[in-house]
């Protein structure tokens, strides 16, 4: 057995939406996916970092698209053991050009938000349209994450 979760997350990692408008986003997208199980709200006072599982296959710099794996794995690990997970900024080993973790070239998506939406097994993705009546709820721009386990 294996599952695939949808994760929606704010596309800015510090964003703390109002409760009344992250609930708006969950209903909704319960209600636009009601086949999916186990739908979760996930809210952090800093930021998290949702992965996609098994689909994590590569990641690249945003800017010269050299493959950074090497380097991410030790940036992703440094994160993870510091004090400030809002720090989140990143000089790329390629070009020395500055960016941050959230907007590495990640194939597939993933992403750090401080709230996170999160169903098990939806039967598919948002529709251009669902998405933008999510961020139009949430008052944010979305990423979604697909994650397979
Ligand atoms: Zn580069």
């Amino acid at each position: 057995m294996s599952d695939n979760w949808m994760i929606v997350i704010p596309v800015d990692p510090v964003a703390a939406p109002p409760k009344e408008r992250t609930k708006a986003a969950f209903d909704l997208l319960c209600a636009l996916r009601s086949e999916a199980q186990d739908a979760e709200l996930h809210i952090s006072d800093t930021p998290e970092f949702f992965d996609g599982g098994s689909n994590f296959e590569s990641v690249f710099c945003p800017f010269c698209q050299t493959d950074i794996w090497d380097w991410w794995i030790k940036a992703i690990d440094e994160w993870r053991n510091g004090t400030n997970h809002r720090a989140l900024s990143a000089e790329m080993p390629c070009c020395g050009r500055v960016t941050t973790l959230n907007e590495l070239d990640y194939v597939w998506p993933q992403g750090f938000a401080c709230i996170a939406i999160t169903l098990m097994n939806p039967d598919s993705d948002l529709e251009p349209a669902e998405r933008q009546q999510v961020e139009l709820a949430l008052g944010l721009p979305v990423r979604v994450i697909w994650r397979h386990i």
